[in-house]
């Protein structure tokens, strides 16, 4: 198994080296793009260094798992499945699909994460023939998903008030997590925007907010409107779960927290364990020279 730890820090130090070149429109898509290829990479590499590994059964074509789940993603994965949705699209087309992601997301507004799974509601992004229709953008969260038992998810999926465990790689959900933390990091230590939101939210607020992916990359915080009450609970049950299963109190400042970082931090601390160095925040991402730098340079220049 390849080192998570290992697989934070390289996707974070290509993020911060992506944004020290230049920020504009094209930057969310290049990072989601470049998360996906990676994680991909990172994937084949480790089941070919092990011959004993049980391979999991997923295609392009199963879409069980595509049917009543909540997807989060980042906000540069909302940003690139947008983009190709307008570069694949006719006009009159891409109008409709922004018609069907604005009337869906009103409609799932109050939609708690188990009656998504009892109305087994596609995902807006799964074609007529059952495929994903964004599967060379898919969200690292879809790549990082997978079963050894596709029947398993077929029951699964008719059956969402009988929970059963379905069996499958933890190494491949590892690897697409480690890529989205080193993501993260990058964009925190930039102070560009880190959050991840429910897809049909964020690809919402992408699709309607003029110039999103640049004003994103520039700093901007423009999808606020994404963070919706009924997702910070179901994110906030989840981070009390996860904290159960460690056997972590969690402190009352945790009581409302999402953040997977966090419960690291927590479960140090209850172990008397200092937090290790490279899992602290992330520091400040330095630009080699800021723009004001270069400009009081080049009058200085001028002066000589
Ligand atoms: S997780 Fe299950 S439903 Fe999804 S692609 Fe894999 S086998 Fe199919
Ligand atoms: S984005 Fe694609 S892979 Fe992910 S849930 Fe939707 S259809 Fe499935």
């Amino acid at each position: 198994m390849l080192s998570p730890l290992q697989i934070i820090l390289d996707e974070e130090s290509f993020v911060r080296q992506e944004l020290r070149k230049g920020r504009d429109a094209s930057t969310g898509p290049k990072l989601a793009q470049h998360g996906l290829r990676t994680g991909t990479e990172l994937l084949k590499k480790d089941q070919a260094g092990t011959s004993r590994r049980r391979l999991p059964v997923c295609k392009e074509t199963c879409s069980w798992c595509c049917r009543g789940v909540k997807v989060d993603v980042s906000i540069q994965e909302a940003l690139v499945i947008a983009e190709h949705k307008r570069s694949t699209l006719s006009v009159e087309m891409f109008s409709q699909f922004r018609e069907q992601i604005a009337q869906l997301a009103e409609q799932t507004r109050d939609l708690h994460v188990d009656d998504r799974a009892r109305q087994q509601l596609p995902c807006p992004l799964l074609d007529q023939s059952g495929s994903c229709s964004v599967y060379e953008v898919r969200p690292l969260r879809c790549a990082g998903h997978n079963s050894y038992d596709a029947s398993a998810c077929e029951w699964s999926c008719q059956n969402p008030d009988l929970a059963r465990d379905i069996p499958a790689d933890a190494a491949q959900q590892a690897i697409f997590s480690a890529v989205t933390m080193g993501q993260q990091r990058g964009l925190v230590a930039a102070g560009i925007d880190a959050r991840s939101f429910e897809l049909v939210s964020a690809l919402r607020v992408a699709l309607e907010q003029p110039n999103a992916a640049e004003r994103w990359a520039k700093g901007e915080r423009l999808f606020d409107a994404a963070d919706r009450r009924i997702d910070r609970e179901d994110r906030e049950a989840a981070f009390r779960d996860l904290s159960r299963t460690y056997g972590v109190d969690l402190p009352p400042e945790l009581a409302h927290s999402t953040d997977p970082m966090e419960l690291f931090r927590a479960l140090a601390a209850a172990e008397g364990r200092p937090l290790p160095p490279e899992l602290a925040p992330p520091a400040p991402l330095r630009m080699e020279k800021t723009p004001n730098q270069l400009k009081r340079e080049r009058r200085a220049r001028k002066k000589k």
